[in-house]
């Protein structure tokens, strides 16, 4: 700690440095007691065939329900995922609560895949295989119908314990797919480095695609990379039918984006995909979709 007779700029980094760390620990404590109280909530992001308009599944999105606010993964998640203690908690309740809610789905009929978020922190974790291990045990319906979203928030400190633990999931019937790549850390050799199915497209490289030549750069070498290595790419943030038709000419063939909705929670997810189910078998089964 800075001692305070450095004169007034100390005590100035001193006080802020303090404050920091009274709201650290405040966001800590408040988001452990969340997690309890169920107000971290899950909500699902229809994942679209892009070629027939058809609902694959869903990416699982938590929000922080604070009284009347809905606050999104941005004003904790980084706070979250720098605490393991607090990431791995978090990535155990998200797992079972959606392999929970996708057990129920698959009862009622329903023909659907969930995609979780899973932090650095939580995957290089000793918790890691018990977490799927007891996922799996409650709920072997999901198996093939789960799969990971690994987020890079962090430099990749344990290359060798994530590999084993992803080499072992997918092993399992839970695959994993690389999120948020070529954003931050994750690099191209992650893809040596790590068992991975798929690889997902960042909001960043497709906002955009229409007008600016290197997006549109950028999302052609990830098909060809995910083509020629055997992954499957899945493109996030598509916000215009424009942008699903130059997607698809690329060869991608399954995607997200507020173009098709939101993420909802669980029974708007449902309603909206009855909803559409209806739209499409009105129109043509195999006919894109229109708007
Ligand atoms: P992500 O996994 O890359 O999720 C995609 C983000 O893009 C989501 O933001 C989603 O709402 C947003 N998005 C979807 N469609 C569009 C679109 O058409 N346009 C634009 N501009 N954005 C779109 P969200 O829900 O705020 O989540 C942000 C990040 O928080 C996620 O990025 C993920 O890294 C993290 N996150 C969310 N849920 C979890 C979780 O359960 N565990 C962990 N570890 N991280 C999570
Ligand atoms: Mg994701
Ligand atoms: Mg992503
Ligand atoms: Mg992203």
């Amino acid at each position: 700690r800075v001692k305070r007779r450095g004169g007034q700029g100390y005590a100035f980094f001193d006080q802020a440095l303090e404050a920091e760390i009274r709201s650290r620990n405040r966001v800590r404590r408040d988001f452990v007691r969340a997690l309890d109280e169920r107000a971290i909530v899950l909500h699902y992001q229809p994942q679209v065939d892009l070629e027939n308009g058809h609902v694959h599944g869903a990416e699982v999105l938590v929000r922080w329900q604070d009284g009347d606010a809905l606050v999104p993964p941005a004003g904790f998640i980084d706070e979250v995922e720098s605490d393991t203690v607090l990431a791995c908690e978090l990535g155990r309740s998200v797992l079972e609560r959606a392999a929970a809610q996708l057990e129920q789905w698959l009862d009622t009929g329903e023909d659907l895949r969930l995609s979780v978020n899973i932090g650095l922190r939580h995957l290089s974790s000793s918790q890691f295989p018990h977490d799927i291990a007891r996922v799996i045990e409650r709920h072997p319906q999901v198996l093939g119908r789960l799969s990971l979203e690994i987020t890079e928030r962090a430099a990749l400190n344990n290359p060798e314990r994530a590999r084993r633990h992803l080499e072992w999931a997918a092993a399992q019937g839970v695959p994993a797919h690389l999120d948020d790549f070529g954003t931050a850390y994750a690099s191209l050799e992650w893809l040596q480095t790590l068992p991975i199915a798929g690889i997902k497209l960042d909001v960043k490289f497709v906002r955009g695609i229409l007008e600016h030549s290197h997006n549109l750069a950028i999302a052609t070498s990830m098909s060809v990379l995910a083509s020629l290595e055997g992954m499957q790419l899945v493109a996030e943030g598509i916000e215009s039918r424009a942008e699903q038709d130059i997607l698809l000419d690329l060869g991608i063939t399954l995607g997200q984006g507020y173009h098709f909705s939101p993420a909802l929670p669980a029974g708007d997810f449902i309603q909206w995909r009855h909803r559409r189910a209806t739209t499409l078998s009105a129109t043509h089964p195999r006919v894109p979709f229109q708007d």
